[in-house]
């Protein structure tokens, strides 16, 4: 089960093409995995061609019918819009082939970059201010603690990751800022999607001697 979700501004702000491409790349992927998120935006994007052609919403985008149609959105999510088709793209890593999103299926590349139990891709969306990468742990590593100058999206992709006593696991969005200082780790393995505009920051001992190195780990 998802528990980690994009807020409903950021879906919003997709749906009216607003986002940053690397962010929007993470949230279309995250709808691919994420019934309610993708009715969301179905919905956002029918309120939001309403407003462009200045035609009135059918009633059930009033206050009232809003609330009934959240609680059925959330009731039956994948009723409304269906899911993609299952044909997604595969990735192979660390001789396991994992099913990727399609929409990250057209962006990865064939080479990794290796340090220790990390590797590393980075996806060129031609903005060079925000990192895209996909990150693939393996078994038992971890990321050192660290914080973020700016924002991290980490969108789980396989696998598992525990962060600040929480088991994510495929399809959860993560949102951290540069308030948040911390060390995830994966017992299982885990591949991921992350996007981010500034290098990490590594924040204690020994990972320190990392920091000229966070802007290539990411
Ligand atoms: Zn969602």
């Amino acid at each position: 089960m998802i528990k980690a979700h994009p807020t409903d501004e950021m879906l919003r702000a997709f749906a009216a093409d607003q986002l940053p491409v690397p962010l929007a790349v993470g949230v279309a992927a995250h709808c691919e995995l994420c019934a309610a998120c993708r009715n969301r935006v179905h919905q956002h994007e029918t309120e939001l061609a309403a407003e462009a052609f200045d035609e009135p919403l059918p009633a059930a985008f009033d206050d009232a019918g809003m609330s009934d149609m959240l609680d059925q959105i959330l009731a039956s999510p994948a009723e409304r819009v269906p899911a993609p088709p299952a044909a997604q793209g595969w990735i192979e890593v660390d001789g396991e082939r994992i099913a990727l999103p399609g929409v990250l299926a057209r962006h990865h590349q064939p080479t990794w970059r290796q340090l220790g139990k990390v590797r590393h891709q980075g996806l060129a969306f031609g903005q060079a201010a925000i990192r895209a990468s996909l990150l693939h742990i393996a078994a038992g590593g971890q990321i050192p603690e660290h914080t973020h100058r700016g924002y991290e999206l980490t969108l789980l992709l396989s696998g598992s990751m525990q962060d600040g006593g929480v088991r994510y696991q495929r399809g959860d969005f993560i949102w951290r800022d540069a308030s948040v200082v911390h060390t995830p780790h994966t017992a299982e393995g885990c591949l991921c999607y992350t996007v981010q505009d500034a290098p990490i920051h590594f924040t204690r001992g020994l990972p320190r001697l990392l920091n000229p190195l966070a802007h290539r780990l990411y």
